[in-house]
């Protein structure tokens, strides 16, 4: 069933965007196709501005054979997504314009890996919980920008069948466990405080810099602390995918203490004594350093 915000009882929030204030269900139908040929071909990616999901970076960053660290370097930027200022990644746009880097006169460069933003347009989604309701409710709705000629081709389909149609699902199901941590860290709200430097960098750690991430669970810090088993390391140490996964685990694990990766019995001292050790080479390296500043003649 479709909510209109044109009833007057109910106030649209956006009266000037492009979205079209109806609420969309699966099954409800939109018109809508975008086709090579059609005259507003590439317009809509003269002007982006997409914000990237795990498993987008993981997708284009592999296409591209890139390690992630190169790929975020290279073709994004970071931003603040909420006061706390968790990071989030944004595509880079060619240099002094709006378009897509991976913009060519025939298309999109990386179509078959294209981010979920790409394969949404020209829907949109959001996620709501209303007030009482223990899971939250995803609807959709139609964005319809005056140069996007889609809107006027003669196909109906319903919003189940684009969403096939664009691969959505399986980039939705990808990212589902990433978008609940971020929803639950916004709504946690100033109660828990800001989050500490430490944790904002192992969010990005583990949301973005997957190939880094993996450097850090082949580590002996790493494994001073948890328990994991063999078969699944070795997973981890060549299965993308899978590494993502555990990611979010880790994730919800040290932001929320939703613990699913065993921890070893005597982790707290292995983790004070590797830190010890840390901490006194430091200390010897500045001792060394000060006695070769004192001995330098003037
Ligand atoms: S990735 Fe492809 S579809 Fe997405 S904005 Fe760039 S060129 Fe367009
Ligand atoms: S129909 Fe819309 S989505 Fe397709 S190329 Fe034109 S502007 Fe882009």
């Amino acid at each position: 069933m479709s909510q209109d915000f044109n009833d007057p009882s109910i106030k649209d929030p956006r009266p000037t965007s492009p979205v079209v204030p109806i609420k969309l269900g699966l099954d409800d139908s939109i018109q809508f196709r975008c086709r090579k040929g059609i005259a507003c071909f590439n317009k809509c990616c003269q002007n982006i501005n997409i914000m990237l999901t795990p498993y987008d970076i993981l997708r284009l960053k592999n296409r591209l054979g890139l390690t992630s660290a190169e790929f975020l370097e290279k073709h994004t930027t970071t931003f603040e997504m909420d006061a706390h200022g968790m990071p989030g990644i944004r595509m880079k746009t060619k240099s002094g314009t709006a378009e897509c880097q991976f913009l060519t006169p025939e298309g999109c460069g990386v179509y078959e890996d294209r981010p979920a933003a790409c394969r949404y347009y020209a829907l949109g989604v959001t996620t709501m919980r209303a007030v009482g309701s223990a899971s939250p409710e995803e609807f959709y709705f139609v964005v319809k920008e005056e140069h996007c000629l889609g809107h006027d081709e003669p196909r109906t389909l319903t919003v189940r069948e684009y969403r096939q149609e664009q691969g959505v699902d399986q980039y939705d199901e990808m990212s589902k466990v990433w978008r609940e941590i971020i929803l639950k860290k916004r709504s946690s709200g100033p109660t828990v405080g800001k989050p500490s430097q430490k944790s904002m960098d192992l969010f990005y750690l583990a949301s973005y810099d997957l190939d880094n991430f993996r450097v850090f669970i082949a580590s002996p810090f790493f494994h001073d602390v948890y328990d994991i088993e063999p078969a699944l390391f070795q997973k981890l140490l060549t299965d993308d995918v899978e590494l993502m996964n555990f990611a979010t685990r880790y994730l919800k694990q040290v932001l929320f203490g939703e613990n699913s990766i065993p921890e070893k019995p005597d982790a707290f001292e292995k983790r004070k004594k590797r830190r010890e050790e840390i901490m006194a080479k430091q200390r010897e390296q500045m001792k060394k350093e000060m006695e070769r500043d004192i001995d330098l003649p003037e």
